[in-house]
C-alpha cells in the first residue's frame, strides 16, 4: 500500500516557499436510534417545536438519565467498523458550559474513557491510499436549537434535538489536503451508512465536521498552532474552509505574524472563515464523571456478538468485486461507495459479465439518475430490467446502440425489455441479404465517396453510419462492416 503524506502535489505555494497543510477532523454523527441517548423521547428529525422533549431533556429537577442500550450498540458497531478498539469500561462525564439551548447547563459526554479507542480508516485519493488514524469515538448529547427570526423581541428555543445521541469521531492529524479531508468525510459517511449506525445525511445536519487546520513549511516535522473551524455541513464546505484557512495562515506566517489558537466559523456565502472565540481548553469545561450515571461496562461476549452481526463493509466489498467480477479498482470503488449501488450492481451482475454490468450501471444508469436528480433506490429501471437489456445484447438480439434506446423506453414507460424489442420491431437485422440490399443502395448513391474510401480506408466509417441510418440502427454492425469492406474492395 502506498501512503501519500509526502506527495508534493498536495503542497501549497507561498511567496517564500512551499507549505504543507495538516488536518484533523472531529465528525459528529447522529446515532440512528428511535429514542434519545438518556430518555425515551423521539429522536426523529423535524416535528413541531418542543414535541420530542421528555422531562429529562428539559432538565427538570430530580430527573435522572437512563442509558439507551440501542445507542451503545450503535457506537460499538461503529467502532468495529472503524477497525477500532472497543473499551469495555467507559465513563460519561459532564462537560460544563452555559448555553441557552442546553437546559442542563452541561452536556453529558465522554472524556477520559470513551467507548471507542484507536482505529484506522483507509481513504483513496487519486489512486493513492491514505491511512487515517482514528483517535477515539465517544457518545454525547446533542443540544437544542435557538430560533432568532420568529419573534421580534425574543429568541425561541426548540429542544427537540436536546439529548439526541451523537457519536463524535476524532481523527489524528493525518490528512494533508482539502481533497484528502473531503474523501475522508465521504468514506466515514459510507461506512456509517453501511453499518446503519447513522443516516449520515449532511443536509439534515446529522453529520457535521469540525476541522482542525495548521500549516508548516515542507520538511518541518513539528505541528504548529492550529485553528478549528466548526460545524461544516457539506463535503464542499469542508474543502473550501480548509483551502481558505490554510491560505490565511500561510499569509500571516509569511508576513512574520503568528497564529492564534481559536475557533472559527466558515461563511459559505463568502467562502471565508472568521474568528468566533478563542479556543477553550479542557480545563475550562471542568469535566467530572456524571454522578447520575455509573461507569458503562460491556462484556467481551457482547462486543463479539455485535462483531458477528456486522455487514460486509465498503473496503471488503470493493475487494470482493475486484476479484469476483474482475472489475478495475476504480469501478469497484464507485460501485461500493453506497451500499444501495453495490446491491443494485450485484443484482445485475450475478450470472452475467461483470464488466459490462459495471459499464451499464456506472455510465448509463448513474448518468441518467444524475440527470433527473434521483437516488438509486428510486430508479425507474430495476436491476432485473437492466439485466435483461444486457442479455438481449449478449444474445445478439439488439446492438449496444439500440440497447440504449430500449433503456430509455424502460426508463420512461416501464415494461419488459424483451417485449419492447419484439413489439417495436427493434430486433437486430442479422440477415445478410437484407443488410446487403442496404449496403448496395448506399454504395450506388454515393460514387464520389466510394472513390474517397478506396484512397482512404478509414472513410468506411461514413458508409457504416449511412447503412445503420437506413436500417434504423438495427443492422448488425459487424455484418455491415464485413460487407462494406468486401464490396469496396478494402
Ligand atoms: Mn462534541
Amino acid at each position: 500500500m502506498k501512503t501519500t503524506a509526502s506527495a508534493g502535489k498536495d503542497h501549497v505555494k507561498g511567496a517564500t516557499g512551499d507549505w504543507e497543510t495538516v488536518i484533523g477532523l472531529e465528525v459528529h454523527a447522529q446515532v440512528a436510534s428511535r429514542a434519545k441517548l438518556f430518555s425515551g423521547a423521539s429522536a426523529a428529525y423535524g416535528g413541531e417545536p418542543n414535541s420530542h422533549v421528555s422531562l429529562v431533556d428539559a432538565a427538570m429537577p430530580g430527573m435522572l438519565p437512563v442509558i439507551n442500550e440501542g445507542c451503545i450498540a450503535q457506537a460499538v458497531r461503529t467502532g468495529l467498523g472503524l477497525n477500532a478498539r472497543i473499551n469495555l469500561v467507559s465513563v460519561f462525564e459532564r462537560k460544563n458550559y452555559f448555553y441557552p439551548d442546553s437546559p442542563q447547563g452541561y452536556q453529558i459526554s465522554q472524556y477520559k474513557q470513551p467507548i471507542v479507542g484507536e482505529g484506522a480508516v483507509e481513504v483513496d485519493v487519486d489512486g493513492d491510499t491514505v491511512k487515517v488514524g482514528i483517535e477515539r469515538v465517544h457518545l454525547e448529547q446533542d443540544a437544542g436549537k435557538l430560533i432568532h427570526d420568529q419573534h421580534a423581541e425574543y429568541t425561541l428555543v426548540d429542544l427537540n434535538r436536546a439529548g439526541v445521541a451523537l457519536m463524535e469521531i476524532v481523527s489524528r492529524p493525518d490528512l494533508r489536503s482539502a481533497k484528502q479531508a473531503q474523501a475522508y468525510v465521504a468514506k466515514l459517511r459510507s461506512i456509517l451508512r453501511y453499518l446503519g449506525t447513522s443516516d449520515a445525511d449532511m443536509e439534515k445536519g446529522n453529520l457535521r465536521a469540525d476541522v482542525n487546520v495548521s500549516v508548516r513549511r515542507v520538511g518541518d516535522r513539528q505541528y504548529s498552532t492550529r485553528c478549528e473551524i466548526k460545524n461544516l455541513n457539506s463535503i464542499r464546505a469542508v474543502g473550501q474552509a480548509i483551502e481558505h484557512e490554510a491560505r490565511r495562515q500561510i499569509d500571516i506566517l509569511e508576513d512574520g505574524g503568528s497564529i492564534e489558537q481559536e475557533t472559527r466559523l466558515f461563511d459559505a456565502a463568502k467562502g471565508v472563515t472568521r474568528a468566533m472565540r478563542s479556543k477553550e481548553g479542557a480545563p475550562d469545561y471542568r469535566y467530572f464523571p456524571d454522578p447520575d450515571l455509573l461507569p458503562l461496562e460491556l462484556t467481551q461476549d457482547y462486543v463479539d456478538a455485535l462483531r458477528k452481526g456486522l455487514p460486509e463493509l465498503p473496503d471488503e466489498k470493493r475487494a470482493r468485486f475486484i476479484k469476483e467480477y474482475a472489475l478495475p479498482a476504480y469501478d469497484a470503488g464507485v460501485l461500493t461507495a453506497e451500499r444501495e449501488s453495490a446491491d443494485y450492481f450485484e443484482a445485475v451482475a450475478i450470472g452475467r459479465d461483470g464488466k459490462s454490468a459495471a459499464n451499464w450501471v456506472i455510465n448509463e444508469l448513474f448518468g441518467r439518475l444524475n440527470k433527473d436528480g434521483l437516488e438509486i433506490d428510486a430508479s425507474p429501471v430495476s436491476a432485473a430490467q437492466l439485466g435483461s437489456i444486457i442479455d438481449l445484447i449478449g444474445s445478439g438480439a439488439i446492438s449496444g446502440k439500440i440497447a440504449k434506446d430500449v433503456f430509455e423506453i424502460v426508463w420512461s414507460e416501464g415494461g419488459d425489455p424483451a417485449d419492447i424489442v419484439n413489439k417495436r420491431g427493434l430486433k437486430q437485422v442479422t440477415d445478410a441479404g437484407a443488410i446487403e440490399k442496404a449496403v448496395d443502395a448506399v454504395i450506388a448513391a454515393n460514387p464520389d465517396k466510394v472513390e474517397q474510401a478506396k484512397a482512404k480506408p478509414q472513410a468506411v466509417g461514413w458508409f457504416v453510419g449511412q447503412v445503420m441510418k437506413a436500417t434504423g440502427g438495427k443492422a448488425n454492425p459487424q455484418t455491415v462492416n464485413d460487407l462494406l469492406k468486401r464490396k469496396l474492395g478494402l
